[in-house]
């Protein structure tokens, strides 16, 4: 790619890699794919086909339209669509061979009074405590029972999300995973698809997990994130995650900024003496969160220097220090700089400077941001 404004770079060898990594951990269980939101901003055009030519056979987007997306570009294995679907998209579930999450009571009634040319392949997300979508767990039995009883519904599979998987100790896990494990022992007949773990409780509560579990769902590690970073300095055995995103920006301008003056909306920085600033093209138009202000660096010349005051929707600059510096000096336009990659500063320090977590990071890259698949 020309030296752009901005750019993102997808490694494609590295998602390859995870898919690996991540089947491997997960096994008995197969991998689903958690493609929502554009693949976490890394582009579901290009991921989704890649991990289906990687052997990957199971899909889940939040939305239908994500879903039928996924279709359109080919992929042929199962989508589940963890949003709930409403009455008039049922026909749009049946054509496109997708699977329908039943998240309420008001739901299950829906789809098993439905007329449909096909039984729409449904699964049961059970609230064992997160509270935002699913059957409460006590209502479950009964309805997968009535569920496969319906002949517009064919009861295929039943899940759970943890609310604390990136807190391991936290008690909550315990509770779901209990409550989780009661209902299975109720149902009849046993599903085909019991799913729970998302990437943090594959890598931190893989033990306490259902052992007969079909799917993982993960999103996050295909990307090599986790919420919990890996801990630095520690040679890549192999099996870790790699980091598959990263995003560099131009420097289209350079100046001294006098002892005194200000920068940046607000005036919140002054320099303290003489400094040498590069403006960078990127800004939170880009996607680069305003609220890492204050607290951001990037890398130029493999150098980690600190933003200086706020960051504009299509700019951020960058103190160099002094402008007889070897930095000042050997900085000039057309210069890159590293918002983050695996060498950093990583996606990680970005979450953490913005007081945010790395899924946010990620899906909020805009769409203006070309991204290059290398
Ligand atoms: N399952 C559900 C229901 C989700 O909402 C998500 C993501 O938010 C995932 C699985 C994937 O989680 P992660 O990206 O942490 O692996």
């Amino acid at each position: 790619m020309p030296n752009a404004a901005v750019h993102a770079t997808i490694r494609t060898d590295r998602l390859r890699h995870n898919v690996h990594v991540l089947r491997t951990r997960a096994r008995p269980s197969a991998l689903m794919a958690v493609l929502k939101a554009d693949a976490y901003g890394h582009g579901v055009r290009t991921v989704a086909p890649l991990l289906q030519e990687a052997g990957v056979q199971a899909f889940a987007v939040a939305r239908l339209h994500e879903a039928i997306t996924l279709r359109q570009l080919g992929i042929e294995g199962l989508i589940l669509v963890l949003a709930p679907p409403t009455s008039d998209e049922l026909s749009a579930y049946t054509a496109h061979r997708l699977h329908a999450s039943v998240t309420s009571v008001p739901v299950a009634r829906m789809l098993a009074t439905a007329t449909l040319d096909a039984p729409l392949p449904a699964h049961l997300n059970v609230d064992t405590g997160m509270h935002r979508l699913g059957l409460n767990y006590t209502d479950v039995s009964t309805w997968w029972t009535r569920l496969h009883q319906a002949s517009s519904v064919e009861a295929t599979g039943i899940y759970t999300h943890l609310a604390t998987a990136d807190t391991p100790d936290h008690p909550l896990n315990a509770t779901q995973l209990e409550r989780f494990a009661d209902v299975l022992r109720t149902l009849h007949p046993a599903p085909a698809a019991v799913h729970v773990a998302n990437t943090d409780a594959l890598s931190h509560l893989s033990t306490r997990l259902p052992p007969d579990a079909h799917y993982v769902r993960a999103g996050l590690g295909l990307y090599g994130l986790t919420s919990i970073p890996a801990p630095t300095g520690i040679a890549d055995s192999g099996h870790a995650l790699r980091p598959v995103l990263s995003l560099s920006a131009r420097v289209i301008h350079t100046h001294t900024v006098p002892e005194g003056e200000t920068v940046s909306y607000g005036a919140q920085w002054t320099a303290p003496r003489a400094t040498q600033v590069a403006t960078l093209s990127i800004g939170y138009g880009d996607g680069y969160p305003r609220a890492a202000s204050g607290h951001a660096h990037v890398r130029l010349h493999g150098t980690l220097r600190p933003m200086v005051g706020r960051v504009c929707m299509d700019l951020c600059m960058v103190d160099l220090g002094s402008p007889t510096s070897a930095l000042a000096q050997r900085t000039s336009v057309g210069d890159r700089a590293v918002l983050f990659d695996a060498a950093g500063p990583t996606l990680h320090d970005v979450a953490r400077w913005s007081d945010t977590i790395p899924y946010e990071i990620a899906c909020q890259l805009a769409p203006r941001v070309p991204r290059h698949y290398c």
